[in-house]
């Protein structure tokens, strides 16, 4: 069974948006085509907010992800998305009254955390906390910081998401992105962050060592950026695999049109556990069994 924790869906009342930013929409009908075609049972919605790049990719927001989940019960859940820069995250304890608000909804994380500030910005701080104490995962998009980008910033070898880490204990952080998985190599440099590097990984990164150090510490295998730096060096790939799987999530990140390529992520994971380079109980916990333990009422 695969549940796939990183998807989005575009604006499904207003397709002509979509295609004023040249884009095709893809619809929750959509997602839903292509979850039957590919073997996914569930999928989590990750709405957008902030302004960096809501209208940029023309994706659905939280009221029309809680909305496409009570069309599909059972077949999708949702995120909730909060800007740190939300009002009413100005002071201790405000904020927590709108994540209650939204867990009522039915929402069952927070992301995709976007807002391009510092990692251990002051706003950002005050929704961890809140995360924490209403228990809500969070799931980030991290950049560099060094182009005008989306997402959370920090620096090479992220230090900040390190120190946030271990001040937050209660609080789980779910990494995404090139600049995230890039640190799977211990001879990353700066200039690589924002890209997908390839090759054999000579000396394990700073992702083996935070995984190791952070039990709130979880990632997810969407995009090119996760395949390219599980696959690039297929032992090491495996080996962080296997030696992570009770903290990493089956995900996609692909909601570029309905006739895209099947995720190349499904495969390699589907091949991995054939030819017996991870074992059937890390492809379980991988693909589902994670989801279902960290996540016990998202029906
Ligand atoms: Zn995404």
């Amino acid at each position: 069974m695969f549940i796939d924790i990183h998807t989005h869906i575009t604006y499904g009342k207003f397709e002509e948006f979509s295609e004023m930013l040249t884009r095709k929409p893809f619809t929750v009908e959509t997602l839903i085509k292509k979850m039957d075609s590919e073997g996914i049972q569930k999928s989590v919605l990750l709405p957008l907010t902030n302004p960096e790049n809501l209208d940029f990719y023309a994706v659905a927001g939280n009221q029309e992800c809680i909305e496409a989940c009570r069309k599909y019960p059972g077949r999708l859940a949702t995120f909730c998305n909060i800007d740190p820069r939300n009002m009413l995250n100005f002071k201790r304890g405000s904020i927590n009254s709108l994540i209650r608000a939204y867990k009522k909804l039915g929402c069952v994380g927070i992301g995709e955390v976007c807002a391009t500030l510092p990692v251990d910005h002051k706003l950002y701080r005050n929704l961890y906390r809140a995360a924490g104490e209403e228990n809500m995962p969070m799931l980030f998009h991290f950049v560099s910081g060094r182009y005008l980008n989306y997402g959370a910033i920090d620096e090479l070898h992220l230090p900040r998401l390190e120190k946030m880490l271990k001040t937050f204990p209660q609080t789980i952080f779910i990494g995404h992105s090139p600049c995230f998985w890039n640190e799977i190599d211990g001879r990353l440099a700066e200039e690589q962050r924002n890209s997908y590097v390839i090759g054999p990984i000579k000396k394990k990164g700073t992702l083996w060592r935070l995984f190791e150090e952070c039990p709130n510490l979880y990632a997810d295998t969407s995009a090119g950026s996760s395949h390219v730096a599980l696959s690039r060096d297929p032992e090491k790939g495996y080996a962080f695999l296997e030696k992570f799987n009770s903290r990493l999530f089956f995900g996609t990140d692909r909601f570029s049109s309905a006739d895209e390529a099947k995720p190349l992520i499904i495969d390699f994971l589907k091949d991995a556990v054939k030819s017996g380079k991870i074992s059937k109980k890390a492809f379980e916990n991988i693909t589902h069994k994670n989801y279902e333990r960290v996540f016990p009422s998202a029906k």
